[in-house]
């Protein structure tokens, strides 16, 4: 076991019973005050921990590491370098919040200098986003999709089982949680017209998913197995993909999406690391027909991870529309990036994969509005008695996710976008 995910730790810092984040989880992420300029911290609770202020007061010298890395306002570098130095890091920082370590619980004037509630805290997007990569790896979305717009009886085309299926999306236009999103326009054409028309997209939806950061790169030309993949990972993010149904299905053929996705998607600002998500592994779905070599694989590297979608409208409370689970996927991360590497494609720190739309068994489980609202012939009410087949100006779509095992939770804690009309 990973020291710091012992279930037994606790912190000097009161964290409540439900808190996303708890001393086994250590999420990294970017932060600015009032006072201070943009950067690295981890949540522990309601509090910020300034990794930046607690380095420089010294609390990682025995680690051979840069400690400048925390003075920036990304995670790149941090990132960058190395499974061994995050490892350390996040053991050293596990130590310092223990109970029973008194070295800063009982410094009153370094935990000034060093923990900030988080309600005065701003959070950034965590990560220079370098590349996107959208996966399409659940066998529900995928066959929902094919079911609505193909044939059912044969719902996923012939390559879906054979390699995991994405696409290289727009890294621009990722945001962080709290950003608000404007009703993208474009070309759309009904089916009955003969003509395309350009306006505001009238089919706005969300896709729930989570994301993953590489932090690590892996020369031109060279190839990532599916047993080395996890050490290229430093850890995940909630992903709400911003998708545009009407703006894509007019443009998506032949080469895939393009305007109707890359407008915006928002992901989470605490990146939740690999190994604070160890404990939760799983097995994943049979996978029949066998695969490929390169895209076989040993031990387990499903995670179950608990999700949740609400929708909340202008002045209205939340209501949930779907809670799904990330356990479901068919292909996992580690044959994504196997399968994104085979051709001797590179990676690089700060690359973002999606997972591709995290859509459960159960009609309540589809982690898209497309689905739950089965291409608008099924309509979702919410609390205030309003119907929804997809997302209206006004709304905030808000994606929450966890994982929880021997009572201890590991959060995400939650990304939240409202949508406003148009620009
Ligand atoms: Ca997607």
């Amino acid at each position: 076991m990973i020291r710091a995910n012992n279930p037994n730790l606790s912190s000097w810092i009161d964290v409540e019973s439900g808190s996303d984040f708890p001393i086994q989880n250590i999420p990294f992420g970017v932060f600015s005050t009032a006072e201070s300029s943009p950067r690295v911290g981890t949540a522990i609770g309601e509090y910020v921990l300034d990794l930046s202020a607690l380095a420089e007061l010294g609390y990682f010298d025995e680690l051979e590491f840069d400690i400048g890395v925390f003075k920036s306002d990304s995670l790149n570098a941090y990132m960058a370098s190395g499974q061994s130095t995050w490892r350390s890091v996040r053991d050293r920082i596990s130590q310092v919040l223990a109970s029973e370590n008194s070295t800063l619980r009982d410094n009153a004037t370094d935990r000034e200098k060093v923990l900030i509630p988080m309600s005065m805290a701003t959070l950034h997007l965590p990560v220079d986003i370098r590349d996107y990569t959208d996966f399409y790896s659940s066998i529900e979305h995928a066959t929902n999709v094919g079911t609505m717009f193909r044939d059912p009886d044969n719902a996923l085309l012939p390559n879906w089982k054979h390699l995991p299926v994405g696409y290289h999306g727009r890294a621009s236009s990722i945001v962080v949680s709290g950003v608000n999103i404007n009703r993208p326009k474009g070309q759309t054409k009904a089916d009955d017209a003969d003509t395309p028309s350009f306006g505001p997209s009238r089919l706005l939806d969300f896709e729930l998913e989570l994301g993953f950061f590489t932090g690590r790169n892996n020369p031109l030309g060279q190839s990532i197995s599916t047993g080395d993949a996890e050490d290229y990972i430093f850890g995940m993010v909630l992903f709400n993909d911003w998708s545009a149904r009407d703006i894509q299905k007019w443009e998506y053929v032949p080469l895939g999406p393009f305007l109707g996705k890359s407008f915006a998607s928002s992901i989470s600002p605490w990146v939740v690391t690999l190994d604070a998500l160890d404990p939760f592994r799983v097995s994943g779905p049979d996978q029949d027909p066998e695969v490929l070599p390169y895209l076989q694989y040993d031990g387990e590297h499903n995670f179950d991870i608990a999700l949740e979608v609400q929708i909340q409208p202008e002045g209205g409370d939340a209501s949930t529309v779907c809670n799904s689970n990330f356990k479901f996927m068919y292909w996992n991360m580690a044959q994504q990036l196997a399968h994104h590497t085979i051709n001797g494609c590179n990676i690089d720190v700060g690359d973002l994969y999606a997972s591709g739309t995290v859509s459960g068994h159960t009609p309540d489980s589809y982690g898209s509005m497309l689905e739950l609202a089965w291409k608008g012939t099924k309509p979702l009410t919410l609390k205030d008695g309003s119907e929804r087949k997809f997302i209206l100006d006004g709304d905030t779509v808000i994606m929450k996710g966890h994982a929880e095992k021997d009572g201890v939770r590991i959060g995400f804690g939650e990304v939240r976008s409202k949508v406003l009309p148009p620009l």
